[in-house]
């Protein structure tokens, strides 16, 4: 049988060798599926066999074939929304322990990136941008807060050091943070499923779960074969179907699929990149919809933004994504742009990932918010521990309220483009 490639993309172009995994054919026993093979599974997957439970991970297409092996590869400090915000929502306590899971999140990366030896240009240093006023007393803000968190990695940049950091006349003033970075993040999906696989994992590609049914024993069908197991995880995330209608009712209403953009210049050669962003920092900016870019290492820019609530890539997006690039860098104008890809990301109405239980033995996290580079390896940690009988931490996470999106599935769509469509005008003022 064929192997189906990765989508094309500069992270495609430049993966590392990697094994193809062959479907599932038969009927396998576990202890523990995982539907999905993103990072969250991935993680899940390597800390279960870690542990000694006999794992099957079950990916529909290939490993890191969704958001985690097309993403702007940026590592993010925190959540989408302030410690602030989120007390106001769980209380003081909670917030602060999901403030110090998330700080965990980073730290977990790089010791799995270390541990098991990933080449993935895994680098730290991170650059938020403010183009306008109010940008810059969000980023004071937020500065004020990780001090009362005690959270040191943080400072201040003004004008002539933002743009000392980063060649884009627009920028007013930054925030630098040392512990937020960025990497390949196809190699390093690759990377976690080949370290799952070395502590006993078993992988299936091309193999979607179609049907998942609950029961003394969970089974979960695919067009080939079926995997018994004691528990499931779900880590489809924005490609999860609904495999049952309990699936469907109670954890894809919770989420938004998303599409978002990248683009990767032609090879800028070293000084010219360099001369760009001299910090060599993974960059964002503050808009609703924001811009992210970072250098590759084969001195690209690669630069994301945009967004597609249909999930049909608008008409011109390259053509469209290289306009928004040239208002940060106009010094890029004779450069050709190489690559052009999007994906799906799942968003849930507060920002904050969604994790849960569907009874004793199925749970989930999903909709990382766009932080999920970092925040995913510590939803696989945790779900992994839940599985093992310690799931305090998950439960954290599992208790934070999220309302689904109003109107269902078809309804919820109209209404999240016109508070986008305000959101975006924002943006302009
Ligand atoms: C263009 C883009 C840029 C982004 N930039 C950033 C960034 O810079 N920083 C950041 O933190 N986040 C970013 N994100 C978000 C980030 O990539 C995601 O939060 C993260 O990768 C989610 O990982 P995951 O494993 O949960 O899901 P995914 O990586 O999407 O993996 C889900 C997998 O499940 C499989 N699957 C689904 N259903 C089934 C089924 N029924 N059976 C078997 N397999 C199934 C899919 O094929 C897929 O491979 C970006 C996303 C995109 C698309």
């Amino acid at each position: 049988m064929t192997s189906v490639p990765h989508p094309a993309s500069w992270y495609a172009a430049t993966a590392n060798a990697h094994p193809s995994y062959a479907p599932l054919l038969e009927q396998v026993d576990c202890d523990v599926c995982v539907v999905g093979g993103g990072f969250t599974g991935l993680t899940a997957a390597l800390d279960l066999a870690d542990r000694g439970y006999r794992v099957v991970v079950l990916e529909a297409q290939r490993v890191g074939w969704g958001a985690s092996g097309r993403n702007g590869g940026q590592i993010v400090t925190g959540f989408n929304r302030s410690t602030g915000e989120m007390a106001r929502r769980v209380g003081r306590d909670d917030a602060r322990r999901l403030w110090d899971l998330a700080l965990e999140a980073t730290a977990l990366l790089r010791d799995r990136v270390q541990r098991h030896e990933i080449a993935c240009d895994l680098s730290w240093g991170y650059v938020l941008g403010a183009l306008k006023r109010r940008h810059v007393a969000d980023l004071e803000d937020t500065l004020a807060e990780w001090a009362t968190l005690g959270y040191g990695a943080g400072r201040m940049l003004d004008a002539d050091a933002v743009r000392a950091a980063v060649a884009c006349p627009r920028y007013i003033a930054g925030l630098f943070d040392a512990g937020s970075g960025q990497l390949h993040p196809l190699n390093y999906a690759l990377g976690l499923a080949s370290a799952a696989v070395g502590a006993g994992a078993r992988i299936y590609e091309r193999s979607a779960a179609i049907e998942v049914t609950d029961g003394p024993r969970i089974r979960v069908r695919t067009a080939g074969g079926e995997v018994g197991a004691d528990f499931l995880i779900l880590a489809g995330n924005a490609y999860l179907p609904p495999l049952s209608p309990d699936i469907g009712r109670a954890v894809r209403s919770r989420v938004m699929p998303v599409s978002t953009y990248m683009i990767a210049t032609a090879p800028l050669g070293r000084e010219r990149a360099r001369a760009l962003i001299p910090s060599g920092a993974a960059v964002a900016d503050l808009n609703f919809v924001l811009n992210y870019y970072r250098l590759s290492s084969d001195d690209r820019l690669l630069f994301g933004g945009g967004v597609s609530y249909s999930r049909v890539p608008p008409p011109g997006i390259a053509r469209s994504l290289r306009r928004t690039m040239l208002r940060f860098f106009p010094q890029l104008a004779d450069i050709g742009i190489d690559y052009a890809w999007g994906g799906d990301v799942a968003i849930t109405r507060n920002r904050i990932p969604h994790f849960g239980w569907r009874g004793p033995r199925i749970l989930f996290a999903q909709g990382f918010s766009g932080h999920g580079v970092a925040l995913t390896g510590l939803a696989g940690r945790l779900m992994a521990e839940a599985v093992a009988g310690t799931a305090e931490r998950f439960d954290v996470f599992a208790r934070y309220p999220h309302a689904p999106f109003a109107g269902g599935r078809l309804l919820r769509l109209p209404a999240l483009v016109l508070a986008m469509a305000w959101f975006r005008l924002r943006d302009l003022l």
